[in-house]
């Protein structure tokens, strides 16, 4: 299987001193719906966040489909990418419509947006990616702060897709979800992706989720990689990455699946 993403030996140290990363090497697959696990602050946002430059590896180095990520390529990287978060982050006060165009809006500034500059071409694109994660024609201008949780996410979704993707990053894009949504939305953004050929890398902490909806899972404990692997062959070294106290909740969740 071909690479996407690659890491190389990258850490990050804050400017406070806090390690987040130490070391980490490992290769994401092209196509594949890949599960970054851990428990809160193992790192998992700090390495997402290295693939689409919000920030710095402090040593070693990134790159993406063959390209490294310095300043010279950061843009073009950029262009590639897309970002899916825990709390949706849609403009409240802008309808859905127009939210889903935002995400076509990276290279412009958004004055721009605000004067909602964009082509029939963009504006048809995004309503038939309004229809494809299940929302309806009434929707299209209701105001963002007027949705659900769930349906929040499914614009976050389309305005992810609307920029023609190679990679979509997902940062814990169900924690603010009950349990029957979150299957939903990691549905959607498992089929949508697939779809189109789009790579995902996604962060989450349940490891039952992980079990239903990765290709590919990676561990992450305290910065480091603890394991990597084809989702079917890593049920028993899920229980590592969490305290003791986790690890039998853990365990019998790995047993009903
Ligand atoms: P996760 O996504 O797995 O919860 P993070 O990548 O957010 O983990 O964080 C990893 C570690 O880095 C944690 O100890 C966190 O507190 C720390 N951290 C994250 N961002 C910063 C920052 N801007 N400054 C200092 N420490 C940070």
């Amino acid at each position: 299987m071909t690479m996407m993403v690659a890491f190389h030996d990258v850490s990050k140290i804050f400017p406070d001193g806090t390690v987040a990363l130490r070391g980490v090497s490992l290769e994401i697959p092209r196509g594949a719906f890949t599960v970054l696990l851990g428990a809160s602050g193992a790192g998992k946002s700090t390495l997402l966040y290295l693939v689409n430059g919000m920030t710095r590896a402090s040593a070693g180095a990134v790159d993406v489909e063959g390209v490294r990520i310095g300043p010279r390529t950061l843009r073009h990287v950029q262009r590639t990418v897309s970002m899916i978060h825990q709390q949706f982050q849609l403009v409240d006060r802008l309808s859905v419509l127009d939210n889903v165009l935002s995400g076509a809006l990276r290279d412009i500034s958004t004055g721009r947006a605000l004067i909602k500059w964009f082509t029939a071409e963009q504006r048809r694109r995004a309503c038939e990616l309004i229809e494809m994660v299940g929302l309806g024609p009434e929707h299209v201008y209701r105001r963002a702060s007027d949705l659900s949780g769930g349906q929040q996410q499914r614009v976050a979704i389309a305005r992810a897709f609307i920029s023609m993707p190679r990679i979509v990053l997902a940062d814990e894009p169900v924690s603010s979800l009950d349990p029957g949504t979150s299957e939903e939305i990691l549905t959607l953004l498992k089929d949508t992706a697939r779809q189109f050929g789009v790579t995902v890398l996604c962060s989450l902490h349940q490891v039952d989720l992980a079990l239903e909806f990765a290709d590919h899972i990676i561990g992450m404990r305290q910065g480091r990689l603890e394991f990597e692997g084809p989702a079917h062959e890593k049920r028993e070294a899920l229980a590592r990455l969490y305290d003791k106290a986790e690890q039998e909740h853990c365990e019998t969740l790995i047993q009903q699946h």
